[in-house]
């Protein structure tokens, strides 16, 4: 399992980026229908909330989830309104801004402000092996096929929205390198699984 720093200090909520190695069910927590989109749901009990990419809510005790092998899992905490988020961003969702289109959907909801949150980036497929052509290239103003680097695309856009830089982390590691570690997409194909990132407001305090 791989732990955010930033999150952990964070004592009203646990999280987790699931590997390979210690892989993790989503039986008892919330998921969606993931479809690479920029849609945000909100989730009040365990079970499938619905088709988006993002879910949020503010219930103790009710763990948001994504999965994810190859696109980018971000779990996001807002430290004054206790409210969590769950994104799951691929190239399309990142194109489509899921991870700002989910703070906007906590503010709202709950009344989150950008300044107040907390955001960590989970491992995903790097810009090492993330090769792309030239129509997905120019949705991250690139001018020929190349290399997309997803997870600073996302801290971009939260820092944007205006998150604080310090409080934005990327986990790093990169899923198609990493093949002891991670499930990759890109890697292994059909035959590839999928890694489950959870976040929670704890019913403990
Ligand atoms: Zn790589």
């Amino acid at each position: 399992m791989i732990y955010s720093n930033l999150l952990s200090e964070i004592p009203w909520l646990q999280h987790g980026f699931s590997t390979r190695i210690d892989p993790l069910s989503q039986e008892g927590m919330a998921g969606l229908r993931q479809v690479h989109s920029a849609i945000v749901l909100a989730a009040d009990q365990a079970g499938v909330a619905g088709e988006g990419d993002s879910l949020v809510t503010n219930i103790a005790g009710v763990p948001v989830s994504v999965r994810t092998a190859d696109c980018y899992p971000i779990l996001v905490a807002d430290m004054k309104n206790r409210a969590v988020a769950a994104i799951h961003a691929g190239w399309r969702g990142t194109a489509a801004g899921i991870a700002v289109a989910a703070l906007r959907a906590m503010n709202g909801r709950f009344g989150t402000q950008p300044a107040d949150v907390i955001a960590a980036i989970g491992p995903g497929i790097g810009e090492c092996c993330y090769e792309v052509g030239l129509e997905v290239a120019q949705q991250f103003g690139l001018q020929q096929a190349g290399c997309v680097n997803l997870a600073a695309a996302n801290r971009n856009q939260l820092i944007s929205a205006g998150v604080p830089e310090a409080s934005v982390e990327i986990t790093g590691g990169c899923t198609r390198c990493d093949a002891a570690q991670f499930h990759s997409f890109r890697r292994d194909k059909e035959r590839a699984g999928r890694m489950i990132s959870f976040i929670e407001v704890s019913s403990l305090r």
